[in-house]
């Protein structure tokens, strides 16, 4: 099949002939109708991995081959999976927790081949229906919805609470959306690019703030009359949480949502002295994609909004390298 492959870091993604998968126990292969290229894939390639890695983790498809023990799953279906493959028996995989499995193996994350790709292996377990009003390739925003939706639930937003959410890539703004869905009162957000915050508005932000025209901390105080309850840090460079513990209020809440895979300074004592409560997440739990999934046949939330292209396989590796800069791209969604 085609694949766009890894070929070390630096360089660009090349499309090139690579093995299908064969589903084992339990697993099942994807036709891949459409996969969302994701900022965690442009800083994975910064990373010293091997070359012929496969990358692609947001994806939905229609099953066409299944494996020993998948019930009663069949080919034809169009699903959507998490792209993460578990032992299936541990205390996290039971919870519906599978990020937490201690033998996790992740599509598109290494080791297991991803979506930039005509097929992918899934999982049985992880695996969802798409509704009927959801095209498939709609069906790869499932994803990315389901990481705002688990950084919600991490911040335990309640009605009435005001939030503040740093950053408004793909992340902030499908953590937005729920953050508005969960009830909150004021949902602003904070970006230095006008187009982001512009999507931030359409995605529910209640306001927006540009952290280049001010401080974030008393612009928000003008808004909502008082220091945020919750803060969902969702940029993950050096510094930024820092600047959260700053101007947190005594015994909020901050969600580590942003991705920084190098050394960050904090002064803990900022955060001690105000008692913070600072939650780190990562991925989500199986209910997070059924929740989203039952709000999109619902259609209770319209994320449409953050597509913003369609390309083929073939113009991958282009776009790709085009999104390491500066852009009005939001979510990029691949049809191989
Ligand atoms: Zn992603
Ligand atoms: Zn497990």
């Amino acid at each position: 099949m085609r694949a766009a492959v890894f070929q070390g870091k630096g360089k660009p993604l090349a499309i090139e002939d690579v093995p299908e998968p064969t589903p084992g126990p339990g697993e099942l292969v994807l036709k891949v109708g459409g996969c969302g290229i994701c900022g965690s894939d442009l800083h994975m390639s910064e990373q010293p991995l091997p070359a012929g890695m496969v990358m692609g983790h947001e994806f939905a498809g229609e099953i066409v081959e299944t494996g020993r023990d998948v019930g009663d799953w069949k080919s034809g279906e169009r699903v959507c999976a998490l792209p993460l493959l578990g032992c299936g028996s541990c205390h996290w995989c039971s919870a519906g927790a599978v990020h937490l499995c201690p033998t996790l193996r992740g599509a598109g994350l290494g080791p297991v081949g991803g979506a930039y790709a005509e097929y992918v292996l899934v999982s049985a377990r992880e695996t969802f229906r798409l509704p009927e009003n959801l095209p498939t390739h709609e069906g790869a925003l499932v994803e990315p919805l389901a990481v705002g939706l688990h950084a919600v639930h991490g911040g335990r937003i309640r009605p009435g609470d005001d939030v503040l959410i740093i950053g408004a890539g793909p992340v902030g703004l499908a953590t937005t959306l729920w953050a508005r869905h969960a009830g909150a009162r004021e949902v602003v957000v904070s970006d230095f690019v006008e187009h982001r915050r512009e999507m931030a508005g359409r995605m529910g932000a209640t306001q927006v703030i540009d952290p280049g025209a001010g401080e974030v901390g008393p612009a928000f105080e003008r808004i909502a009359g008082r220091k945020p309850d919750v803060i969902l840090e969702c940029v993950g460079v050096p510094g930024v949480l820092q600047q959260v513990f700053e101007l947190a209020a005594p015994r909020s809440r901050v969600v580590v949502v942003g991705v920084c895979m190098v050394p960050d300074t904090i002064v803990p004592v900022i955060a001690l002295t105000k008692e913070l409560q600072v939650q780190f997440v990562a991925f989500y739990e199986r209910r997070d994609f059924g929740h989203t999934l039952h709000m999109l046949r619902d259609e209770r939330i319209d994320p449409r909004g953050m597509i913003t292209d369609l390309i083929e396989l073939e113009q991958l590796p282009a776009a790709f390298e085009a999104l390491r800069r500066p852009s009005t791209q939001c979510k990029v969604i691949v049809r191989p």
